[in-house]
């Protein structure tokens, strides 16, 4: 590391919170409302007219979002979902809390996303699925929609299919001109710490149906047919209500809300930032294409919330992906991976005997995968330093 000459320290990722958020929370704290009120239906509004959805529901994580759109969809015992391997395990735990059973896709190569061509052959081989979790990867929507028929939303349509979106990286994110969270059945954000914008933990659910929007306000608590809040500002007596469901406990609490009010009035300027620095990425790493295969864009910039920035190092470079991150974090730079792929978890790879050979790209990408800080605010020398240091890394 001689060239570089001075050591700092870059973390993978960092929150800013210089907004209304001291704010915002200090009136909740006051009001004395700590729980779901005021502050989350404020956010919901606020959501839906960022990311033009009629609907919006409010939930206390992305996981809990993306459950109760499976449970609204009507899926249940023994129903298969096709879900990409290369995600986080919340995109396919879902599927196994409605004892449903995922079938697990092969994404492409550099963009990690569920391809139609990927879709179609699925569908030949699997005719019974009649759902797909599908991820826009990395902040990048998946091909929801084109000019032509050759895109998933028209697939699925063809083939009674509906569609759950994972939209945990995708705020705000845009595909053929419509916002995610504008068009579907459920699409599901999360608001976990290092996502785009974050409410500590929390998520949100946009429809663009009033019957899954008042399925999935029922069963984000307790399956009660009125909301605890409205009980008190109701008119009726405040002790009534009943039970549709065995529904779940998933509101946002106002605390968490206060926080989403304060960061969602600066998602367009965190979105923007985080551009700058891909473009950062992508003009200064050019140079090691040879050894470091850049992120696969097929949108244009500002449709992308570019929440994640992954390179996968390939088979001739020097070093490997794990080496790389440990001499990275010796220079004092957080990474991360995104991600071990699912059929190589445990409990999938045993359950349903998945097989490497079955998942050739998110095995391409995995042997070399690692993400690199991508955050608000960040500095151009940190930036400088960050590439320096990858530079320095590979050449060594
Ligand atoms: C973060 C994430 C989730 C889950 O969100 P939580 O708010 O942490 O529950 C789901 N899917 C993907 C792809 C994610 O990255």
């Amino acid at each position: 590391m001689d060239s570089v000459k001075k050591q700092m320290k870059i973390p993978f990722a960092r929150v800013p919170m210089a907004g209304n958020e001291m704010k915002y929370l200090k009136e909740v704290l006051e009001s004395g409302w700590l729980t779901t009120a005021s502050k989350a239906m404020a956010l919901e509004k606020k959501f839906s007219e960022y990311v033009e959805s009629p609907f919006a529901c409010a939930v206390n994580s992305g996981t809990s979002a993306l459950h109760l759109g499976l449970e609204a969809l009507g899926v249940g015992k023994g129903d298969k979902v096709f879900v990409p391997s290369m995600t986080f395990t919340a995109s396919a735990e879902i599927i196994r809390y409605l004892q449903a059973d995922p079938v697990f896709l092969d994404t492409e190569y550099g963009s990690n996303l569920i391809t139609p061509e990927i879709l179609e052959t699925a569908i030949k081989k699997y005719p019974e699925v009649r759902y797909l979790v599908v991820v826009h990867y990395g902040g990048q929507a998946a091909k929801m929609f084109s000019d032509d028929a050759e895109n998933i939303t028209e697939i699925c349509r063809k083939h009674n299919i509906r569609i759950l979106e994972d939209a945990a990286h995708a705020f705000p994110t845009k595909i053929h001109n419509k916002m995610v969270g504008s068009y579907s059945d459920a699409a599901c954000f999360s608001f976990y710490a290092n996502k785009t914008i974050t409410t500590g933990e929390g998520g949100m659910l946009t429809t663009v149906r009033e019957d899954i929007y008042n399925r999935v306000k029922q069963m984000r608590l307790h399956g009660i047919d009125r909301d605890i809040w409205n009980r008190y500002t109701e008119n009726k007596p405040s002790w009534e209500y009943d039970v549709k469901a065995p529904g779940f406990k998933y509101n946002m609490p106002d605390i968490n809300a206060a926080l989403g009010l304060a960061q969602i009035e600066k998602a367009k300027v965190f979105r923007d930032e985080r551009q700058q620095v891909a473009e950062y990425y992508f003009d200064h790493l050019e140079d090691l294409m040879e050894v470091v295969d850049l992120p696969l864009i097929h949108v244009p910039f500002e449709d992308h919330s570019w929440h994640l920035f992954q390179v996968v190092l390939r088979k001739d470079a020097p070093i490997g992906r794990n080496e790389f991150i440990e001499k990275m974090a010796e220079a004092g730079i957080g990474t991360s991976v995104h991600y071990k792929p699912l059929h190589r978890m445990t409990y999938y790879k045993e359950r349903y005997k998945l097989k490497e050979g079955d998942f050739p790209n998110a095995e391409k990408t995995w042997k070399g995968n690692v993400s690199l800080p991508i955050f608000p605010f960040m500095k151009e020398e940190e930036l400088d330093y960050v590439c320096r240091t990858i530079e320095l890394i590979m050449r060594s």
